[in-house]
This record gives structure tokens, C-alpha cells and sequence, in this order.
């Protein structure tokens, strides 16, 4: 992996990758022709920065590129600050802490400077959870964690890391590796963020139905809170009051910055078998999901696309040998009208994955599915970390693709799923646009599953107007969620873009005892101003 290029997901300097043209051919039916806006340039970008605020303080980056490449995350709203080179307010400067002790200096100085600080992992945020707040007159300090990396140390009888908090996806997986062991924790963004970010915004690995979503894997670990440092030890469990890792899991560093991060590992499988199955109907889909889900195999995923995230599939798949011999397969054996994609993965010893493939395809034929081979699954094992790539391709083609995910009871699934579809492809009908929208079932849970749409749009000429198009999607989106029962977030956390939704989830008590707890840990509310809770200031102002 190469340095991130500074407004985009591709390595710096890389080309996007082509797009088929049987996916553009489906876009241009769908919503249009796309005309991709003109991008600034990084120079123009940098002629265009302020002076830093904190030019005269010792042991800071004020260099303008650094500032910029710390300004935004990824989300949306990001991407298009980026391209158009309208950033609003970029951080005055960037400090590489080392050690806890140095983080420990950091916040002194953001005490005696008045400065806001933000802690920077990978900076994969996709809620707005890595920038200045536009609404801050303070100055910011990104804090990037880039230097507190590395296993510190391994306990193999008991099963525990403790890694630097930002230590990258890769680099956990390479130092467990040589012993055996591995975290299985693997976001899409794994190859780019951290382990500290994965924990400060309870994230979920692609695999975290076998694996366990971080905050099971988040055993403990050192919390440099304003206020002083938290030590969280790693009992496997305990009944002592309630538990203060929970506490930090999802802090999106409003409490503090995350120094160490102690998590639970485990033997590496010795074998990885991702058959997948198609099923004719969706709501029958949803039934076999469910049924595979209750029935608690050593599954490590169970993946479940709609009929229209299947055939935009089979699109980006392009036109070669084996996507002809699989349409010609469907059509043979008559899977039925809407045809729905089921990858499932099984990781461990040989016997245990046989078991598990043999009762997912018992359970799949009881709904009409068929199997379709190993072939789909080696292509997602494959180009999983490399779909987001098209983010790029399909920007220069001047389409915004954008994603957002809830979890809900599997009771109410089947109504906010059909909604979610029908309210993003009809969200642009007031200006005129079109939106292609699909979704998956990407986690199962005995009680419920998680549904992560994506949804693809022209830009506009006028980033404003492309700004404006993303907030009217999101928005809708955001109250059918809320009003079937969803979740405001299943992975990607709150940021700044579900801050919004988040009293309705836990309600005002609940989101006062958080504000609390900020106030306790962070009396001079330096700590990532903006993201996850409003506070008393915001308030006053009337900003939620
Ligand atoms: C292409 C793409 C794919 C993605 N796929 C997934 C996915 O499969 N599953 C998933 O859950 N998420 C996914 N995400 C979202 C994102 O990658 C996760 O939220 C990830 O956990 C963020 O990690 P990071 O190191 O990049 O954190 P950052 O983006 O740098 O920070 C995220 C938040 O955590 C805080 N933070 C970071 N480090 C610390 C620390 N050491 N101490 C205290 N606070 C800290 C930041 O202030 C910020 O609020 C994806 C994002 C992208 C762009």
C-alpha cells in the first residue's frame, strides 16, 4: 500500500481502475450521463491555507501539504470538500506523538494553547469524524497516531496483543502471523485504518461473524483522557460495576486518545472456504439468511445482496467467460425472477468448514437456492480491499457512489429494506436526478441483520449542488431508518453526520450521562469538537 493520494482513496499518483463497460453502460440507463466537475489542484489548495495559528509553538507540523492531508476523512461531504478544494478550515497543525508520555505533553499543550484536538488514525472516517469543526474559532491540532505503532507485547497463553493504538490493519495482522495467530479483524478500509480508530468507532471486520466485531475483541488498553490516564485491564470478565471499555469503544476521541490497545487473538484457520448460492426471490433470501443465522455455524460471514445489488455484480464482474457461463447457468436452472447472490465464508479446521457448507446448502435448497461454486467467492476474496477504489474510477466518470448501514430486528427487515430502496431512488425526484441504490446483508445475528446500502448519483457541475444532493438522500435515508427501529450506524459510527439521529437512539438521558462523562474526563472540551455529542456550548448556540 502506498501513501493515500490527498484527495482520494488510491495510492498517490496511481491510476483509477477502469470501470466496465457493462457497469457504465447500467449507470447511463439508470440515472444518466455523468460529467466529472474539474478537481483544484493540491497547489491551488495550498496557495489558497490561511497562516497556522500555532506558527510559533516548537514540535508541530504547520507544513501546508501535512495540514491539508489531515483535514478531512472520507466520507462524502469529505470528498467533495477535497476535490473542490473548498475546505472551510483546515487544522493549523499536526503533532506525531511517540509515546503515552508524549500524549501526555499534547494535551498540556492544547490546555495552555486553547487549541481543539484531533485524534487522527488512519483517517478513514466515513461520518465526518476527522476534521476541524467549522463552528470552532479555536485553534486545531490533528494529533496523528502514525508513531504509536507496533506490538508492545504477547501474551500467547492467554491469547492477548497489545498493539500501539496506531498500528495499521496489515501491520496487526504481520506481527500475529510469524506466531500463528491472527486478529481476523478486517474492515474494508483495513489496509488504511487503525486499531485504535477500529475501536473508537466500534468497527465491524468483513468477517466478524466468526471473528467478533472489535468490541469483542477489545480486551483493554490506556486512555489518555484530559483529565488524566485511564488504565483498562484485560479480564476475560468481570462483574466489578459496569465496564469502562465500553466506554471507550465508540469515543470517537471525544473522551480522550487510545495510546494502547490490548485485543483477544486467536489460532489462524487452516482453511477458508467461501462458496456462495443464488436464491430467486429476496424475501425468501431474507428467510434462508435468517435460518443460517439461528442456526450458529462456525461461519465467519454471511453476505446477501438484493436483486439489484446482484445484477450491478454481475455488471462490475464485466462481460468475461465465467460471468457468461454463471447467466447462462441462471437462466438453465430457472433460479427465479429476482435472483439474489449468497456468499457465506467458513474459516477453521477442514472438518468444521465441510460441516458448516454442507448445512448452509441444506438450508438454502429449503428456500429454492441453488449452489453456483467457489468462483464468486474467489473474486470477492480477491478485490475486497479494492472496490473502494472505484470510488475514484467512478468520480472521474462523474458519479458520487456513497454508502450507509443500519442493523435491525429481522422482524422489521423486510419493510425498512423495500423503504431504504424506494427513498434513495426517488430522494433526487424534486431536482430532476436519478439514483441507482442497492443493498446487502452484510452481518446476521440470531435477532436481526445489518443492511448496507449504496447509492450511486451525478454530480453536479457546482459542488454545492452536489453537497446538497448527498444531505437530501442522507437525510431521507436517515429518518427511515429511525422509523423503522434501525440503528443510526451498525459500523461506521456518528461523526459529525449522524450526530443528528443520535437522541432518538439513546435517548436524552442517555445522551446526557455521555455529555458527562465528557465533561468529566475533558473539562476544557478540547477533545474532537463537533463529533458524536453536542455539548452545552452547541446548545446555547442552538446547533444539534
Ligand atoms: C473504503 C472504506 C471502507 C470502510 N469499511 C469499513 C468496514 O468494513 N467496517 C467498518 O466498521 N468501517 C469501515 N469503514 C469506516 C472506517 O474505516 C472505520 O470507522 C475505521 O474504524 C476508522 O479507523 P481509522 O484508523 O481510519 O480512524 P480515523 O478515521 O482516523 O478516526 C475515526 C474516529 O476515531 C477517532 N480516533 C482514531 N484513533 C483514535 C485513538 N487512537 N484514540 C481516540 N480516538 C481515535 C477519531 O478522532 C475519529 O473520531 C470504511 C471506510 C472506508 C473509507
Amino acid at each position: 500500500m502506498g501513501v493515500r493520494r490527498w484527495n482520494g482513496w488510491i495510492d498517490e499518483g496511481a491510476e483509477p481502475p477502469a470501470v466496465a463497460s457493462g457497469a457504465v453502460r447500467l449507470l447511463e440507463a439508470e440515472i444518466g450521463p455523468g460529467a466529472p466537475p474539474r478537481d483544484a489542484t493540491l497547489g491551488e489548495v495550498v496557495a489558497s491555507l490561511g497562516a497556522s495559528a500555532l506558527a510559533d509553538e516548537a514540535g508541530l507540523s504547520i507544513d501546508p501539504v501535512d495540514r491539508i492531508r489531515h483535514a478531512r476523512g472520507q466520507s462524502l461531504p469529505d470528498w467533495i470538500a477535497l476535490r473542490s478544494g473548498r475546505l472551510g478550515r483546515v487544522p493549523d497543525a499536526i503533532v506525531r506523538p511517540a509515546t503515552s508520555g508524549d500524549v501526555r505533553g499534547i494535551l498540556e499543550l492544547g490546555r495552555r494553547r486553547g487549541a481543539a484536538l484531533i485524534p487522527f488514525g488512519g483517517g478513514t472516517s466515513v461520518v465526518g469524524g476527522v476534521m476541524p469543526d467549522l463552528d470552532d474559532d479555536r485553534p486545531s491540532i490533528v494529533v496523528a497516531t502514525e508513531l504509536l505503532t507496533g506490538l508492545h507485547g504477547l501474551d500467547e497463553t492467554s491469547g492477548l496483543a497489545t498493539f500501539g493504538a496506531g498500528t495499521l490493519g496489515p501491520d496487526v495482522e504481520a506481527a500475529l502471523g510469524p506466531h500463528g495467530l491472527t486478529l481476523g479483524h478486517l474492515p474494508q478500509s483495513w489496509e488504511r485504518s487503525t486499531i485504535g480508530g477500529w475501536v473508537a468507532t466500534r468497527s465491524a471486520g468483513q468477517q466478524s461473524l466468526g471473528f467478533g466485531r472489535i468490541e469483542e475483541l477489545f480486551a483493554g488498553g490506556r486512555l489518555e483522557a484530559p483529565a488524566g490516564s485511564m488504565v483498562l485491564p484485560p479480564h476475560p470478565a468481570s462483574a466489578a460495576g459496569p465496564d469502562l471499555r465500553q466506554l471507550v469503544l465508540g469515543s470517537e476521541g471525544r473522551f480522550g486518545i487510545l495510546t494502547e490497545t490490548i485485543v483477544r487473538v486467536g489460532p489462524k484457520p487452516r482453511v477458508e472456504a467461501v462458496p456462495s448460492w443464488v436464491l430467486g426471490e429476496w424475501p425468501r433470501a431474507v428467510d434462508a439468511a435468517r435460518d443460517i443465522a439461528r442456526a450458529r455455524l462456525p461461519l465467519s460471514m454471511v453476505r446477501l445482496s438484493t436483486p439489484i445489488e446482484t445484477a450491478t455484480t454481475l455488471a462490475l464482474a464485466g462481460e468475461g467467460r465465467g460471468v457468461r457461463a454463471l447467466r447462462a447457468y441462471l437462466r438453465f436452472r430457472r433460479v427465479g425472477p429476482e435472483p439474489c447472490l449468497l456468499l457465506v465464508a467458513a474459516s477453521g479446521d477442514e472438518k468444521l468448514v465441510e460441516l458448516a457448507v454442507r448445512e448452509v446448502g441444506s438450508i438454502v435448497r429449503r428456500h429454492g437456492g441453488t449452489g453456483i461454486g467457489g468462483s464468486p467467492g474467489r473474486q470477492w476474496l480477491r478485490s475486497r480491499f479494492q472496490v473502494p477504489d472505484l470510488r475514484d474510477a467512478l468520480w472521474e466518470l462523474g458519479y458520487a457512489i456513497d454508502t450507509l448501514e443500519t442493523a435491525v430486528d429481522w422482524s422489521r427487515l423486510p419493510d425498512l429494506a423495500a423503504d431504504l430502496g424506494r427513498t434513495l431512488r426517488h430522494g433526487l425526484d424534486d431536482v430532476g436526478e436519478r439514483v441507482h441504490a442497492f443493498s446487502h446483508l452484510s452481518h446476521v445475528y440470531p435477532s436481526g441483520s445489518s443492511l448496507y446500502a449504496t447509492y450511486v448519483f451525478r454530480l453536479a457541475a457546482d459542488p454545492d449542488e452536489t453537497l446538497d444532493r448527498w444531505r437530501r438522500l442522507k437525510d431521507a435515508a436517515s429518518e427511515v431508518i429511525v422509523r423503522h427501529g434501525g440503528t443510526i450506524s451498525h459500523q461506521h459510527g456518528v461523526g459529525r453526520d449522524h450526530r443528528r439521529w443520535l437522541a432518538g437512539e439513546k435517548g436524552e438521558l442517555g445522551l446526557g450521562v455521555l455529555r458527562d462523562v465528557s465533561a468529566r474526563l475533558d473539562p476544557d472540551r478540547m477533545m474532537n469538537p463537533g463529533v458524536l455529542l453536542t455539548d452545552a456550548r452547541d446548545e446555547r448556540s442552538g446547533r444539534r
